[in-house]
């Protein structure tokens, strides 16, 4: 199984380093033709409006986008839910518009930019896992009930899925657990 990191900017390595550590071949994404030979995509953290604008530029938005609508595995970190996001409540930006879901950027307040919480995931991992959270976003509405929530912190929404999308607000390439790159290649590439 090939599985692609969006590797424009941000925390790309952090990815591929745990895909490696299951065994899985790991492509990094910098050109639309690499969108070809993959099992599903990860769209890691870093900044959205920097990433959003050079895959609208590079053509990798539009393909991906096809290819995520056809059902292409794919799981956004942070930046990469913001990515996915068909609205965003305090940016008149856009970006691919495939998940129903509305985030907001920076959403846990400038005192608090960044923060690990210990949770326990429901369906991930039966031991807690650090959950880390970098300027983090939250999925403020949901658009559908096509959205299953799959995580929530002091009642915000910080994880959630909608079939082929996984996202989430946190970055589990950081922390030493494995379980939710795991849980999106098992769950959600061997189909
Ligand atoms: N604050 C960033 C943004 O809005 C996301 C931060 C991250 O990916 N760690 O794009």
């Amino acid at each position: 199984m090939n599985i692609g990191v969006l590797s424009v900017q941000g925390g790309v390595i952090e990815h591929i380093n745990h895909l490696k550590a299951l065994d899985v071949e790991a492509i990094e994404i910098k050109k639309k033709e690499e969108l070809d030979e993959i099992d599903g995509i990860i769209l890691p953290g870093g900044e959205s409006t920097t990433i959003g604008k050079i895959i609208s530029e590079n053509g990798i938005k539009d393909k991906l986008v096809e290819l995520i609508k056809n059902g292409l595995p794919v799981w956004g970190t942070c930046a990469g839910m913001i990515l996915l996001a068909k609205e965003i409540k305090n940016d008149r930006r856009r970006h691919l518009c495939v998940m129903d879901i509305e985030v907001e950027r920076n959403a846990f307040g400038s005192q608090i930019n960044s923060f690990i919480v210990n949770s326990k995931l429901e369906n991930i991992s039966n031991e807690s896992i650090p959950l880390i959270f970098i300027r983090a976003p939250y999925i403020s509405t949901l658009l559908s009930g096509n959205v299953e929530i799959i995580h929530k912190i002091d009642g915000k929404i910080v994880a959630a899925r909608q079939k082929n999308m996984l996202a989430t607000a946190f970055h589990p390439e950081l922390s030493d657990s494995l379980e939710f790159h795991k849980y999106f290649i098992e769950r959600m590439c061997k189909q």
